[in-house]
C-alpha cells in the first residue's frame, strides 16, 4: 500500500535483504535471520511528513467500538498498525488484548491483522532489549558512525550552508575594508557609524541562520542515538518486562503482520522482530 510505505517520507527500511555468511553465498529476504534497521530522514522525502501523517489518520478515521476499557497502560497509543491504525486495549475477563481500530466489521478497511494479547509485546520487547544490550557494540555504535559521517556529508553539500557561510565572510569582509578605511580618516564618521551597524546586523542574522541550520533534527536524532547506546551499554539483562525501560526507549511499535512488529527507538532506528501470537 503506496501511502504507508516509509520511503515516501524520506525514511529506510535497511537490510530488508541480506547475503548469507557461508558458502554459498545467497541472497535472501530478510525473514527475522539479521535485524532489519529503521532509519528516518535518510532522504529527501516525496511526500511531506505532514501529508503522510495527515492520511494516515484519515484512512484511520474513528469508527465507533464498544466494549473497550479506557487506555491506561505503557503500550496506549504507541502501537500502529500497518494499515495506519492504532491499537486500542481490549479487556477479555482478565486477558488484555490489543486490536486494530481498522479490525472491525463496520470499518471499510477491515483490517485483517487480529488482535494481539499483551504479552506478546512484553516478551518481544524482552527479546530486543536482552539483543541490543549484548550487541550494542556491534550493532548501534557502527550505526551511530554511519549516520555522523552521513551528516556530515549532508552538511558540507547543503547548498544553503554553503551561501550562509560565504555571506558571512563576504560581510566580515566588507567591516574589516570599513574599519580601515576609517583608520586611514578616508570616511565620514556618521556614514561609518551608519555602515558599520547595518553590516553587524546583517551578521548577526546570517550567524544565527547558520547556527539554526546545524543544529536541526539531524543532531536532535544522533544524540538520541548516543543517548540509546549509553543505556544499553550499562544495562543488566532482563527477565521480565521493564515499563521505564520501555518508555526510556521505544518511540512507538508498529505491527507489521500477523508475524512481525518493528520496535522504533530513540534516536529513528527501528528493529523488526518475529512475534508468535498465541
Ligand atoms: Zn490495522
Amino acid at each position: 500500500m503506496i501511502l504507508t510505505n516509509e520511503k515516501y517520507i524520506g525514511d529506510t527500511l535497511l537490510q530488508k535483504s541480506f547475503t548469507t555468511d557461508a558458502l554459498p553465498f545467497c541472497h535472501m529476504p530478510n525473514r527475522g535471520e539479521k535485524p532489519k534497521y529503521y532509519v528516518s530522514g535518510t532522504h529527501q522525502p516525496i511526500i511531506e511528513r505532514k501529508l503522510f501523517d495527515e492520511v494516515q489518520q484519515l484512512i484511520n478515521l474513528k469508527k465507533p467500538n464498544i466494549d473497550f476499557t479506557p487506555q491506561t497502560k505503557v503500550f496506549s497509543k504507541k502501537i500502529k498498525c500497518i494499515c495506519g491504525g492504532t491499537f486500542r486495549r481490549k479487556k477479555c475477563g482478565e486477558k488484555i488484548y490489543w486490536v486494530c481500530r481498522n479490525h472491525d466489521h463496520n470499518n471499510m478497511l477491515k483490517c485483517d491483522i487480529r488482535q494481539i494479547h499483551d504479552s506478546v509485546f512484553q516478551k518481544a520487547f524482552i527479546k530486543l532489549y536482552n539483543k541490543l544490550r549484548e550487541h550494542c557494540k556491534a550493532i548501534l555504535v557502527p550505526m551511530l558512525r554511519q549516520l555522523e559521517l552521513l551528516s556530515e556529508r549532508q552538511r558540507s553539500d547543503n547548498a544553503q550552508l554553503a551561501e550562509l557561510r560565504k555571506e558571512i565572510s563576504e560581510i566580515k569582509q566588507q567591516i574589516y575594508l570599513l574599519t580601515v578605511l576609517n583608520s586611514q580618516g578616508t570616511l565620514d564618521g556618521a556614514y561609518f557609524t551608519k555602515r558599520t551597524q547595518e553590516l553587524d546586523r546583517k551578521l548577526l542574522t546570517a550567524q544565527k541562520q547558520l547556527h539554526a541550520s546545524l543544529d536541526d533534527k539531524d543532531s536532535e536524532r544522533l544524540d538520541n542515538l548516543r543517548k540509546l547506546i549509553r543505556i544499553l551499554e550499562k544495562a543488566e539483562p532482563i527477565t521480565e518486562f521493564d515499563e521505564i525501560k520501555f518508555g526510556q526507549i521505544v518511540d512507538k511499535i508498529t505491527v507489521l503482520s500477523e508475524k512481525e512488529i518493528r520496535f522504533d527507538l530513540i534516536g529513528g532506528i527501528g528493529f523488526t522482530e518475529r512475534i508468535k501470537r498465541w
